[in-house]
């Protein structure tokens, strides 16, 4: 329990737990789910998620160091060119890490799917570099990815020994369950041939390695969540039992050094960087709410769906505009009200 004698970094990073974490659901959807595992990711951490996740970030990340983002869903039909959900925690992360710890953000997505991440980026005033680009401070680069499932992994292994990068944060990486089956949050499962891009081979080969891995999730079928395995199986309605025939549930075994699960995963990635911009004691680093309006437009038009209603908009799992809105400007405030005297 928080009380006055709770140290401040400790208070403001379980606000910010709080804000990320509020549920908004439609009604085929199932709900009541972040709340039980918000608890028990905060037992795991020992306190709060974002201060454990920006604490690992700040430790492992110096001045011209490469971290690789996956910041896609495993994409399906549905959404063709990546969803809203994931590029815009990829771009508010990459531009904190960037301008924040001088860490050098690349962003490992399929060509099909790359144009909403780099706009995200863009609208943060983020410029994306091609690998031949040279590249500077402030700036993040777009490495490829296969989209057939049979060559993710040797890819992965590629990117991991060129870049030798010293964090993986996988943001809305669907992952298999112990049985090596990829699941939608609803339980239906995912042949191989249907994902295109298998990107959690990216953060699953970095942890073999050694290397700092951050999962970001809201269901529980996420890169990372293998941390609370048994939460998941517990307290989603499809973690134990699946819609499949391998009746083994939707919940991974892939799990991360850190972990944060929020209302949708962006707001995951934003609740780590406003984190940092705290402890950094530069909350400018966190983008406006402007910005925040202006870049889930340009994902939108630069071909993103909502993965809730498959429509081009500017809404994250069926959470719309105004709620994103509304939420940055409470992250800003917990952050300038908690640095100012
Ligand atoms: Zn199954």
């Amino acid at each position: 329990m928080l009380n006055y004698e709770t140290p401040p970094h400790q208070i403001i990073g379980f606000n910010i737990d709080q804000a990320i974490t509020l549920e908004m659901r439609s009604k085929s959807w199932p709900k009541g789910i972040i709340q039980p595992l918000l608890h028990a990711v905060q037992k795991d951490a020992q306190g709060p998620q974002v201060l454990k996740a920006a604490l690992g970030l700040k430790e492992n990340i110096s001045v011209g160091d490469k971290i690789l983002i996956t910041c896609i869903a495993a994409q399906t039909p549905w959404v063709p060119n990546s969803e809203t959900d994931g590029p815009a925690g990829g771009a508010v992360l990459a531009r904190v890490i960037s301008k924040g710890l001088g860490g050098c953000p690349h962003f490992v997505i399929n060509e099909k799917h790359q144009q909403p991440t780099i706009s995200a980026c863009r609208a943060l005033g983020i410029p994306v570099l091609s690998e031949q680009d040279k590249t500077r401070p402030g700036s993040a680069v777009m490495l490829d990815f296969p989209i057939n499932y049979e060559q993710a992994e040797a890819r992965a292994l590629e990117v991991l020994h060129k870049y030798q990068p010293k964090a993986v944060i996988a943001i809305e990486t669907m992952s298999p369950n112990p049985k090596g089956i990829v699941h939608s949050a609803s339980g239906a499962a995912i042949a191989n041939e249907e994902i295109e891009g298998a990107y959690f081979h990216v953060a699953k080969q970095a942890s073999k390695q050694g290397i700092y891995t951050l999962g970001i999730g809201d269901a529980g079928n996420e890169f990372g969540m293998g941390r609370i395995y048994s939460a998941v199986r517990e307290f989603h309605p499809a973690g134990a039992e699946c819609r499949c025939e391998c009746k083994t549930g939707i919940a991974t075994d892939l799990s991360a050094d850190a972990l944060i699960v929020a209302g949708c995963s962006n707001w995951g990635a934003y609740g780590v960087a406003v984190m940092l911009a705290y402890l950094l004691e530069k909350p400018e680093l966190f983008h406006t709410a402007v910005e925040e309006e202006h870049m889930l437009r340009q994902m939108a038009i630069a071909g993103a769906n909502d993965a809730f209603t498959g429509e081009s908009q500017a809404s994250v799992d069926n959470i719309h505009l105004e709620a994103h809105i509304g939420l940055n400007y409470l992250l800003t405030e917990i952050v300038k009200n908690g640095l100012s005297e």
